[in-house]
């Protein structure tokens, strides 16, 4: 039978940690079952992190802002108050993960721990410029998400350490706050290509704006001649195509069993184009 570490303190946590480097750290399990079971690595006690209530939190912060606590399934985000309107991008990516089930157990600091290119909450997070604490025994450091992210599965995490809170600063007044998802289905679909789209607009005019994509690429990916491209112009066909052509450009997406690299090349461009509907 599998055994679980439950910690209720930090102080039990980190305990935990040092005595048990190999063990790893569990919040809903969504992503970290199906790994070690793929690994043929089920046998290794876990460390869970669901009793510790501070992980659990959302609160608002001194600057405006609110901190997200790593443990807090993506059904909380989808309907928090703190959250509801301002990060709007972010409530958004959260409603398209997995189904109901899913959403119920999986969290926001599992989704970024997992690094994963198709993961839903992280175009947003890269957008509201989100920030985490990474706490150890010893103290803490804080990262910005895209620092964090190094890679496919990768990140700057080390052994004993654990994102212990997600810092978005205030988000700023964005007339638009859009989040869309291509997948193979309509539910229970891990993303073929996304985007996220921030913009804030002057009369008919881009005045300022922010996009990121998932799953084109290694990691969240950015374009900023796309972000020029718009900036002082409508958001009409035109300037979009434009705009999508340099994103075709720039994206770097793979071929696997969900979807071609052309195929999510072509998306990628598409999914900008439908800011003009
Ligand atoms: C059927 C199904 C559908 C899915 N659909 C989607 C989808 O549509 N979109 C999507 O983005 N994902 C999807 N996923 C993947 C998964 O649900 C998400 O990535 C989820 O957010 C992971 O969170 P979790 O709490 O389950 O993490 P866990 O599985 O508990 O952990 C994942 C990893 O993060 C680490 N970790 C967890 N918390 C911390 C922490 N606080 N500090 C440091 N490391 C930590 C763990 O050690 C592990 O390595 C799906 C999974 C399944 C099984």
């Amino acid at each position: 039978m599998k055994q679980v570490l439950f910690p209720a303190t930090l102080e039990a946590l980190f305990g935990l940690l040092a005595e048990l480097p190999e063990s790893p750290i569990m919040a809903g399990g969504t992503d970290l079952l199906v790994a070690l079971r793929a690994a043929g690595r089920e046998n290794r006690p876990l460390i869970a992190l669901e009793r510790l209530e501070e992980f659990s939190v959302i609160a608002a912060q001194p600057d405006g802002g609110v901190s997200i606590g790593p443990c807090v399934p993506f059904s909380r985000i989808m309907t928090h108050p703190l959250l509801a309107g301002r990060y709007s991008i972010l409530t958004q990516a959260a409603g398209t993960v997995g189904g109901p089930a899913i959403r119920n157990m999986a969290t926001l600091g599992g989704n970024i721990a997992t690094a994963s290119p198709a993961g839903d909450s992280l175009p947003p997070l890269y957008l509201l410029a989100a920030v985490l604490e990474i706490s150890a025994a010893g103290g803490f450091r804080m990262l910005p998400i895209d620092r964090f992210i190094c890679g496919p599965r990768t990140t700057l995490l080390q052994p004993g350490e654990v994102i212990r809170r997600i810092l978005l600063p205030p988000p700023g007044a964005w007339d638009l706050q859009w989040f869309e998802k291509v997948g193979k289905r309509q539910s229970l679909a891990i993303a073929v290509a996304s985007l996220a789209a921030m913009i804030r607009l002057e009369g008919d005019c881009v005045a300022d704006v922010r996009l990121a994509w998932g799953s084109v690429g290694p990691t969240v990916l950015r374009c900023p001649t796309a972000e020029q491209v718009l900036i002082g112009r409508p958001l009409s066909e035109e300037s979009l195509a434009i705009a999508a052509d340099a994103v075709r450009e720039t994206v770097r997406p793979i071929d696997d069993l969900r979807a071609s690299a052309a195929y999510r090349r072509t998306v990628a461009g598409n999914l900008l184009m439908r800011l003009s509907d």
